[in-house]
């Protein structure tokens, strides 16, 4: 069996390690990845909020202990609470063990992990397979994120949609925000149009980020029911924090041949569903035993992969 991964992202690092324990050689998979070496840990990122013993289901501490070491450190987020329109607070959700992590520190532990599985990752390989792939390989997979090259080998013309929204974040100094929020809650603004300001308040910062039209050049006329002195500290960050443009994956098919698609490369959706981490992390409990036993047991696990998909989208967004 030999498969090639592209992608050494959350889906692309966790299939690997499923594949390994279930008893698949290190050098069986290769793994491809578009930047020139490995994620560095220092600077703030995309903050994703995660449920305690996200690894649990592909390997836990046992395969992955520099990433679950990570999770254990990262902020706590002790609860989830919201500040509707109306400036309303429903009550705070309570969310024991969750944890406040940041999309480039997870990645470089998950990274660090599989090196030490001796699992290669060939690094500045960027787009589809090539033929000699295509030919040697048993299992292509696109776990390249929501602007996958491979997705073109499964779906031609399909590209990722802009969501019309922008996210923003960073790390501001303690009490920079100027909102009535408890220590260790996650707490969510929402304001008009699906926008969010967001805050994680720990003892040593203010962690922030804004999801806010695309079209909005500072979140003052989105309706949030917070003091000005807020939104100038969110509006700073629009223009000094690190910001980017939302897309969702184009649903289309996921396997074409031996070419399968997982994790954001498949379904990416909006952050406002706070689930594709955890789903590309799922995405391998599900798909790793199934590239083992053939073709047919792949479409089986993409099916139930598109099943959880769907009741995620019925759900209600936050
Ligand atoms: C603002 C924001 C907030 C979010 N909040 C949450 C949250 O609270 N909870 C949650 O669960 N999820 C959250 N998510 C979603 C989560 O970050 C993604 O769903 C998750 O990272 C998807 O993992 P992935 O491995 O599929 O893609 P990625 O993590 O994007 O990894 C893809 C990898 O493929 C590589 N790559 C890309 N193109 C190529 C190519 N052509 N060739 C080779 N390599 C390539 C990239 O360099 C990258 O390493 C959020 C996302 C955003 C943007």
């Amino acid at each position: 069996m030999r498969i090639t991964v592209t992608g050494a992202g959350l889906a692309g690092l966790t299939l690997a390690g499923a594949l390994l324990d279930r008893g698949v050689p290190p050098g069986a998979v290769t793994m491809r990845e578009r930047r020139g070496g490995p994620v560095e840990a220092a600077g703030a990122e995309t903050f994703l909020g995660v449920p305690p013993g996200l690894l649990d289901a592909v390997g836990g501490r046992s395969r992955y202990p520099s990433a679950t070491r990570y999770l254990d450190r990262a902020p706590a987020i002790d609860g989830i609470a919201v500040i509707t329109p109306d400036g309303d607070r429903p009550p705070t959700r309570p969310t024991p063990g969750w944890r406040f992590i940041t999309h480039r520190e997870i990645v470089r532990a998950l990274e660090a992990d599989i090196a030490d599985a001796a699992v290669p990752v060939r690094y500045g390989v960027d787009g589809p397979p090539d033929d000699e792939e295509r030919r040697t390989e048993d299992w292509i997979v696109g776990a390249d994120g929501v602007h996958s090259a491979v997705r073109g080998t499964v779906e031609p013309d399909a590209c990722a949609m802009p969501v019309g929204q922008r996210a923003a974040f960073g790390s501001l100094p303690p009490r920079a925000v100027d909102l009535d929020v408890e220590s260790g809650v996650l707490t969510f603004v929402q304001g008009a149009e699906n926008s969010a300001l967001g805050i994680l308040r720990t003892g040593d910062a203010d962690l922030v980020f804004a999801r806010y039209s695309a079209t909005a050049s500072s979140v003052s006329g989105l309706g949030f029911p917070v003091v000005p002195g807020a939104l100038a500290a969110y509006d700073r960050l629009l223009t000094e924090g690190r910001t980017i443009d939302l897309f969702e994956a184009p649903w289309g098919r996921w396997r074409s041949g031996s070419v399968v698609l997982t994790g954001d490369a498949a379904h990416g959706k909006s952050p406002a569903y706070g689930r594709g981490a955890v789903d590309a992390v799922d995405d391998a409990r599900i798909l790793a035993p199934a590239l083992l036993d053939g073709a047919d047991a792949v479409d089986g696990a993409l099916a139930e992969i598109l099943r959880r998909e769907r009741a995620v989208r019925a759900a209600s967004r936050r």
